[in-house]
């Protein structure tokens, strides 16, 4: 088991595996002779009872990726194959793949998987998506995330960092809880360091789980304005909206909001990168 907020995605050590039941998937493979159980879940880490992290392990080695992408996770659910999309938090190319992932009551996936336990056969997917940092950019990189939108923009992080000189990064993550802060550490890290600046923002700071947090407060959208404005943020000075390059994620209400503050600011439609996690239901 993996504790909450700690660095992540260096693997684990080797352990020996669990006898591999594959009572939880129908078949080695499906119709059409695609693999089914094709990966294993090696860690979870529960940082709240709706928000964990897991860690797979695909069966055939590492897989190729970008910081930022996401892969398909399948689970054997009544019979039937279910999966859905996840970004990788994991830096890319790592022998494990780490998610971020969100409960959501009355889903047909989430609560499934909240009933998985290390050693649980899966069935992974490739690689897949656009949500990844633009090459050679020296812009300011601005990242906005709500809940589990973290992921991606972690990795996106790790790999910005990883450049021989990178850019400045401002890094604002809006949950409803303190213990919903994944990577806080590893953030907290990068920030005393002097390279990003991490703004956690608390939507509830009243209720008693936030009790003696003394951070920001309100929705992570509430953060950007004062990035734009004279004098600016204290830990961060003014953000110029031509030299930013904002990349937001998670849900769709905040990439709305959010969107809008940085056009009312400047930024330009094309310097704005999005990630929704799922669809805004008509009211
Ligand atoms: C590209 C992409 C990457 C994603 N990456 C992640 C990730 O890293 N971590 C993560 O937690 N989720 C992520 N998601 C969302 C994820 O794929 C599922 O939609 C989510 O886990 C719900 O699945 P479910 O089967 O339990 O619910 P479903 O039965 O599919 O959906 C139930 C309802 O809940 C809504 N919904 C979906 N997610 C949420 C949520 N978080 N909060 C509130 N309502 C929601 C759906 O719109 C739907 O109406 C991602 C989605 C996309 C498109």
């Amino acid at each position: 088991m993996i504790g909450p907020n700690v660095t992540l995605a260096r693997p684990l050590p080797a352990r020996t595996a669990p006898a591999r039941s594959l009572e939880g998937l129908p078949a080695r493979r499906a119709t059409g002779g695609t693999p089914v159980a094709n990966a294993t879940l090696v860690g979870r880490a529960d940082l709240t009872d709706q928000v964990a992290r897991f860690r797979v392990r695909p069966d055939d080695g590492p897989r190729p990726s970008v910081a930022g992408q996401y892969f398909s996770l399948g689970l054997n659910i009544d019979g039937a194959l279910v999966k859905r999309p996840y970004s990788n938090a994991a830096e890319a190319g790592a022998a494990e793949l780490e998610f971020l992932i969100r409960r959501v009551p009355g889903g047909r996936f989430t609560p499934a998987l909240w009933a998985t336990s290390e050693g649980t056969p899966m069935s992974l997917g490739r690689a897949t998506g656009v949500f990844t940092l633009l090459p050679e950019d020296d812009r300011t990189h601005l990242f906005i995330s709500t809940g589990t939108g973290l992921a991606p923009i972690l990795a996106m992080v790790n790999a910005l960092h990883d450049r021989p000189d990178p850019p400045r990064a401002v890094v604002v993550h809006g949950v409803a809880h303190v213990a919903e802060l994944a990577y806080r550490d590893r953030l907290t890290v990068l920030h005393a360091a002097g390279w990003i600046r991490y703004i956690p923002t608390i939507s509830r700071p009243t209720e008693a789980p936030n009790a003696g947090w003394d951070g920001a407060t309100g929705h992570a959208t509430r953060a950007l304005s004062g990035l734009f404005e004279d004098p600016g943020d204290p830990g961060t000075g003014r953000l110029d909206p031509g030299a930013t390059v904002a990349y937001l994620c998670g849900n769709p209400g905040m990439i709305e909001s959010a969107g809008a503050v940085l056009a009312s600011h400047g930024v330009p439609p094309e310097a704005i990168v999005t990630e929704r996690y799922w669809a805004e239901q008509p009211a």
